[in-house]
């Protein structure tokens, strides 16, 4: 059932933005990627223009502001880990503990000295193996991550992600960031709006369809809670452009997208579509 956007300034949305498949391409390297100037700038004149906008991100924070520097965005890191509210206020859930840590990175580290175009990328409190360079080896990976995920219970969780597995601190989710921006000025009481690409968004997906906010997935085809779908990278940075200039339109956009992208999930055979996720998960 498509929402029904009530109010059509940029006043009354939050939204919140994945970085990485949805702001930004997927590079080869995580920290091969940059934002353009376009971008930045967008972002700062929707905010300072009465959006409440704040990233929700596997990065760390850290990464996320050197990324986007000068601008400084509510944001939050790490899948929910750590967030920073729009008053700047930086709060994080128990960390991992040090031994924890440095168990998954001892194994990790293994594991891609073992495979060549496999790389670790330590965020401090999450560990990410990365298998782009070495896409034929994603049962491998994934199996070997399982086995190390299993030893870390309770401290560390798998996040897959693409041609990414990731140990994660137990327990954080983007939903829960999101619900904790709501909660808060200037996030409060507005629509909430999410877009997002990858496995880490779906539970943010589903929060903001049971608020009845907009959720879209940035995909052509993959199955998704989200209720709305932008094909890709250039078709957010357009919906922004367009929100900027004509914030009822895009809105309404986002809205009459979600049939289409209801009936593209419903017209999966079941099997599949179960076979799809479960392979996900
Ligand atoms: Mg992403």
């Amino acid at each position: 059932m498509a929402t029904i956007v009530r109010s059509e300034k940029l006043s009354s949305i939050a939204l919140f933005l994945d970085v990485d498949g949805t702001l930004l391409e997927i590079a080869a390297a995580p920290q091969s990627v940059s934002v353009s100037g376009e971008l930045r700038e967008r972002l700062r004149t929707l905010s300072l223009g009465g959006g409440a906008i704040a990233l929700v991100s596997g990065r760390a924070i850290t990464d996320l502001d050197a990324l986007f520097a000068p601008l400084t965005l509510p944001s939050a890191g790490l899948h929910g880990f750590e967030r920073r509210s729009a008053a700047g206020v930086y709060r994080r859930r128990t960390p991992p503990s040090a031994a924890a840590l440095e168990a998954a990175r001892e194994a990790m580290s293994h594991l891609a000295r073992a495979h060549p175009g496999l790389f670790v990328e330590d965020k401090h409190f999450a560990l990410a193996l990365h298998y782009r360079g070495a896409p034929q080896l994603e049962d491998t990976v994934v199996a070997a991550m399982k086995g190390i995920a299993t030893n870390l219970e309770g401290e560390l969780e798998l996040q897959r992600g693409k041609m990414v597995v990731e140990m994660r601190p137990a327990g954080a989710t983007k939903a829960e960031a999101v619900a904790a921006f709501l909660a808060e000025a200037p996030f409060a009481g507005r629509l909430p709006v999410f877009i997002g690409d990858d496995l880490t968004d779906e539970p943010a997906f589903e929060l903001v369809n049971r608020l009845n906010g907009l959720s879209a997935v940035v995909s052509a085809a993959r199955p998704s809670a989200a209720r709305a779908r932008l094909p890709d990278v250039a078709a957010v940075h357009g919906w922004l452009a367009e929100l900027q200039a004509e914030p009822a339109a895009a809105l309404r956009r986002l809205s009459a997208r979600e049939q289409a992208a209801t009936a593209c999930h419903d017209s999966l055979p079941p099997a599949a579509r179960g076979s799809r996720l479960r392979s996900q998960a």
